[in-house]
């Protein structure tokens, strides 16, 4: 089978041959559809975030069907857990220290086949095609945990408006709150895609939003947008930061903090919020914003991540024989 593979920090994703892999026990088959990138891929090329053993096939938002029975399933980037720890008891099974994630510790879906732990392959809802239902895998389901992590404030900000926020946005406005759109300085385009899609108001990320926030969630893997977000929370908000990796987080005063304001980070997701999100998305419905890339152009794909050269999200969209 075809897969992109990473191989080492700073170099792309290679493109090679391999042997179709052979599921274990409780593993399943699965022929890949398509496969969502995320800005965590872009983590794991730049070293930010490690992959412990390369070459690793990346990709954790995977749209498949079971070679078993031809259903079709989602596989996202909790890809296992020991089942056993304090943390896999007490219903937090994102913070286990033995999990294993999809496309970093377990081979991912940037290719024509992949295996998967069963306990960890959710039905895809009806609905949505396999290009739209990528983004659901990572960034409906981590930004969905990050929502609910703000609480239940009217009033949200979100910093970064890019796969997970335009998806957020929708859940957020169903819900009944007003979204707040933080981009880069001068990035029309995505203000513009920002208030299609319901939001109240949407700004570069160093402007004063016009009414105090009730919670912001963070997705631009940018240190210097905690203290921006705290400035512009009402007493008792919390700010959320949605991402795997931040740059540095500047020294700020104590007053941004005081009165009850919170910062907190969300790691991963479990599998109830991902039972959750996918009942939740076509009850919105959810529509995702998706632009679609071979296989092979899984690294032209990444770098117009970086360079924030599509709205919404991107996804693989992975044939047998076409490319
Ligand atoms: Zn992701
Ligand atoms: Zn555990």
């Amino acid at each position: 089978m075809r897969a992109m593979v990473f191989e080492t920090v700073g170099q792309p994703l290679r493109m090679v041959d391999l042997p179709i892999p052979q599921p274990g026990n409780g593993e399943v088959l699965l022929r890949v559809h398509a496969c969502g990138i995320c800005r965590t891929d872009l983590h794991l090329l730049d070293g930010e975030v490690t992959v412990p053993s390369p070459p690793r096939v990346l990709g954790h938002q995977i749209v498949a069907t079971k070679e078993s029975d031809g259903s079709r399933v989602g596989v996202p980037w909790l890809g296992f857990t020991c089942g056993e720890c304090e943390f896999c008891l007490s219903g937090r099974e994102n913070l286990c220290a033995l999990a294993q994630f999809t496309g970093r510790d377990r081979s991912g879906g940037m290719a024509e086949y992949c295996v998967a732990d069963e306990r960890f392959c959710f039905p895809i809802p009806d609905g949505y095609p396999d290009l739209q239902a990528a983004p659901l895998l990572c960034a409906g389901l981590i930004g969905y945990r990050s929502l609910r992590m703000c609480g239940d404030g009217e009033r949200v900000g979100f910093y970064g408006f890019g796969a997970a926020a335009h998806i957020l946005c929708q859940v957020a406005r169903w819900q009944g709150r007003k979204v707040f759109a933080f981009t880069r300085a001068g990035d029309e385009s995505a203000q513009a895609f920002a208030r299609e899609l319901g939001a109240v108001w949407a700004g570069g990320s160093d402007e004063t939003p016009p009414e105090s926030l009730d919670a912001a969630i963070i997705f631009a893997p940018d240190g210097s947008l905690v203290p921006a977000a705290l400035a512009a929370l009402k007493p008792g908000g919390t700010v959320v930061c949605g991402g795997i990796y931040m740059s540095t987080i500047p020294a700020f005063d104590y007053e941004l903090l005081w009165h009850e304001r919170t910062v907190r980070s969300v790691a991963n997701l479990t599998r109830r919020d991902a039972q959750e999100f996918l009942a939740l998305a076509p009850q919105v419905p959810v529509r995702t914003h998706v632009t679609s890339y071979p296989l092979k152009a899984a690294n032209e794909a990444l770098d117009d991540l970086r360079h924030g050269r599509f709205t919404g999200a991107a996804a693989l969209t992975i044939t047998p024989t076409s490319d």
